[in-house]
């Protein structure tokens, strides 16, 4: 069954190098451009991953994970930060509002790929030990 992964970014140019990445590995692929936008398509197209940017116009990141959270239309959803912030109370603001992960910029085009299909797995079996793709 084809995965949808729905991209919620501002960034016209991160928003094609990522669908590129996913659209390579086999999703099909939706996108917002900021997290207001984001949070709408997410309630009627479900997807089964989003990727948000955190620093956006309109609604952040944080903001629209939040939203996500707590409508149990979108509770479900996979959700994977974008950020560019990597200090240790950026990471614990990120997995406060209900991310599931995050991976900063620059992405890297090689795991990306290996966090989504672990996060798309997690709670069905654990055949994706092998491809964790633990960070440091
Ligand atoms: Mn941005």
């Amino acid at each position: 069954m084809t995965r949808t992964i729905l991209i919620v970014e501002d960034n016209a140019q991160n928003r094609l190098l990522l669908r590129d990445i996913l659209i390579f590995h086999g999703y099909q692929v939706l996108e917002a451009e900021n997290g207001d936008e984001g949070v709408r398509l997410a309630k009627t197209a479900k997807p089964d991953l989003m990727l948000l940017d955190i620093q956006m116009p309109v609604m952040d990141g944080i903001t629209a994970a939040t939203l996500l959270k707590n409508d149990p239309a979108t509770v479900q959803v996979k959700l994977i930060a974008l950020t560019s912030f990597a200090m240790k109370s950026d990471r614990e603001r990120i997995m406060a509002a209900g991310f599931d992960d995050y991976i900063t910029k620059p992405i890297d085009t090689r795991k990306l790929p290996l966090l989504i299909r672990r996060h798309l797995l997690t709670g069905k079996n654990h055949l994706n030990d092998a491809n964790r793709c633990d960070r440091s």
